[in-house]
């Protein structure tokens, strides 16, 4: 198999309209100008490769590369894509990137000797498009999800890998620009395949992690609400919003505002439940393995932020 020909240098006989319709070619307003009437048709072209591209690197990559967005309602509640390192995988060979000066990994400790973090930083370089990033960074720490349940060697090269593929993912992201999809085009590209939207995960936005794994309602709960120690008016109950957890509040807190009433609604509710129906002593919660897992134990209590996936 033979490699691809790359036009490094611009020779006098690529800058013909043809070959201009090329995006590896740069292409100067001057030299758009002398082209008169055919330089719409060399623009279009342009941005005719590129599209096509863009639609065919986002069909070959799943739903479960992506992380959903979604801006809070007020705003609009517009919904986009982050596409994850793995999936960037997927699309870097597509668009021609090259990831070079790439440093070594730095480790940077935190008190716990069990917790640390590795940077590493790199270039990168899309053939086809010729933009070029510079001293991109990619790190990854001990805490994150995938780190659960591992231990020294293998904890360090796990970390120290997923540091190298976050680089090369913020790389490609940036070059290819997957970091803010549109959540309609991911939709377009994906017709007559059985990938959908309903199957990509979702981050901010959608609430809270209990939430979105089907557990607390915006409702408040069925039980009697705290009562403020400050003017002994009954706390009002405020559903959990983008990162902030479902609270009970005071009606007049602006009344006292140097004193503050804020209680954690998920955990009122659990001790009044528990006052009402105390747990058997050989419930699940009291043996050894521990309390039962809720979903922040099981997918990470972290909210997803882009470059923070797990
Ligand atoms: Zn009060």
């Amino acid at each position: 198999m033979s490699e691809p020909e790359i036009v490094n240098e611009a020779t006098e006989d690529t800058r013909t309209a043809l070959a201009l319709r090329r995006p590896d070619i740069p292409v100067t307003l001057s030299e758009l100008a002398a082209l008169k009437g055919e330089a719409i048709e060399v623009i279009e072209a342009r941005v005719q490769v590129l599209e096509t591209l863009r639609r065919a690197a986002i069909r070959a990559t799943s739903p479960e590369d992506w992380i959903l967005f979604k801006s809070p309602d007020e705003q609009g509640g517009q919904i986009v894509g982050y596409l994850q390192d793995a999936g960037a995988d997927r699309v870097r060979d597509l668009y021609g990137i090259n990831i070079f000066d790439i440093s070594k990994p730095e480790k940077i400790m935190g008190n716990d000797p069990t917790i640390f973090h590795y940077l590493v930083s790199g270039s990168g370089r899309c053939n086809l498009t010729r933009q070029v990033v510079e001293e991109m960074e990619g790190g990854r720490s001990s805490t994150d999800d995938f780190c659960k349940g591992k231990v020294g060697a293998e904890l360090e090269l796990l970390v120290r890998k997923a540091a190298r593929a976050n680089l090369d993912g913020n790389i490609t992201r940036e070059l290819a620009g997957m970091k803010s999809v549109p959540v309609n085009q991911l939709a377009e590209a994906w017709v007559g395949t059985k990938k959908t939207i309903d199957q990509c995960r979702r981050g901010r936005g959608f609430g809270t992690r209990d939430e979105r794994v089907g557990g607390a309602s915006s409702k408040a709960p069925d039980v009697d609400p705290p009562v403020c120690p400050h003017c002994g008016s009954k706390g009002v109950y405020r559903p959990a919003k983008d990162d902030r957890k479902a609270f009970y509040g005071c009606p007049n807190y602006s009344k006292h505002s140097e004193k503050k009433f804020i209680v954690d609604a998920a955990k009122w509710e659990a001790e009044q439940r528990a006052k009402v129906n105390p747990a058997p002593t050989n419930a699940p919660a009291a043996t050894a393995s521990g309390p039962p897992l809720s979903a922040n134990d099981v997918f990470g209590n972290k909210s997803r932020e882009p470059g923070s996936e797990g």
